[in-house]
């Protein structure tokens, strides 16, 4: 059995907003290149993209949220937010290959088909239930770990994000959800986008204490970070894990353009490493944000390399 795979394909880098924008369709082959430098795929499968249906997305989204991305995806005019998120002709297909690409590599996982996956674009944190957000048209994660709970019948699902923004759009949702045992490392909402992930916000009435924010000072290091690290490990052990989510952003890395913390890319490796030492041997890794290209590259390679035989 090979235990890695990996998704690309041009269908999945059609997430993405054009050059004048951060999140431009350039990301995935900026991430692929280096996966070929390094030839990794010596040990991890590449698969495919897989699109999913309108149905899927309504696993997380509200019905009228959708016809909305419908509607502005056949127009391809304006924005689906207050200015952070263009829509363009497609979006919707766009979207419906990161979620339904998401959900094939859980299906695979839960089937034990492989025990680490990535999907580089996707980890669309920030979209709510109904609205878009951030550059997230959609929530893929909100919708793989609905996805998970409903088709799987899973009851304890960790999602851990280190991207530099909070990720508010799984946080919210899940907030009461015990479901959802959530560790999010981000930089100090008082300073960046979303504005929110404050060490108080821990979860609420069933989920009281099952969901650790970690805000991290703007130009925050490694050596903070893993400082840090170790009682995310312990919280996430506390917990008899089914499944690991790691939204794997890279814009907490030195010399992204909207960020400012100062990560290396060792980080992602780092904790790749620790969350594919869980029990239950089932890691998907999201690629989420991250806009300086080299870092993308560099962060998300590593995290494959370590998970290498
Ligand atoms: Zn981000």
């Amino acid at each position: 059995m090979n235990h890695n795979c990996v998704y690309m394909g041009a269908a999945l880098a059609r997430y993405g907003f054009g050059a004048a924008h951060p999140f431009g369709t350039d990301r995935m082959d900026a991430f692929a290149r280096e996966f070929k430098i390094r030839k990794l795929d010596r040990f991890w499968r590449v698969n495919p993209p897989r699109p999913t249906t309108p149905e899927a997305l309504m696993l997380f989204h509200g019905a009228e949220y959708i016809q909305r991305l419908q509607d502005a995806s056949r127009d391809g005019k304006g924005f689906l937010d207050d200015g952070d998120t263009p829509a363009f002709q497609g979006i919707l297909e766009a979207s419906l290959t990161v979620a339904g690409t998401v959900i094939h590599a859980a299906d695979q996982l839960m089937a034990g088909e492989c025990r680490h996956a990535f999907v580089p674009i996707a980890g669309l944190h920030h979209a709510r239930r109904d609205s878009a957000a951030g550059f997230c048209a959609i929530n893929d994660c909100g919708i793989v770990i609905e996805h998970l709970k409903k088709h799987h019948g899973l009851e304890r699902i960790a999602y851990v994000d280190i991207d530099a923004h909070h990720g508010d759009g799984v946080f919210y949702a899940f907030e009461d959800d015990p479901a959802v045992i959530f560790v999010d490392f981000h930089e100090d909402g008082r300073f960046l986008y979303p504005g929110t992930g404050d060490a108080s916000e821990s979860g609420r009435g069933a989920a009281a204490g099952l969901k650790l924010n970690v805000p991290l000072p703007p130009r925050a290091t490694d050596e903070l970070f893993e400082k840090l690290w170790p009682a995310a490990e312990r919280f996430l052990h506390r917990h008899d894990i089914q499944f690991c989510i790691l939204q794997a952003g890279a814009d907490s890395i030195a010399g992204d353009p909207i960020t400012s913390m100062r990560l290396t890319p060792a980080i992602h490796a780092r904790v790749a490493m620790s969350l594919s030492k869980l029990p239950c041997q089932r890691l998907l890794m999201l690629g989420g944000g991250g806009y300086n290209r080299d870092n993308l590259a560099r962060a998300w390679n590593n995290m494959l390399r370590a998970l290498s035989p």
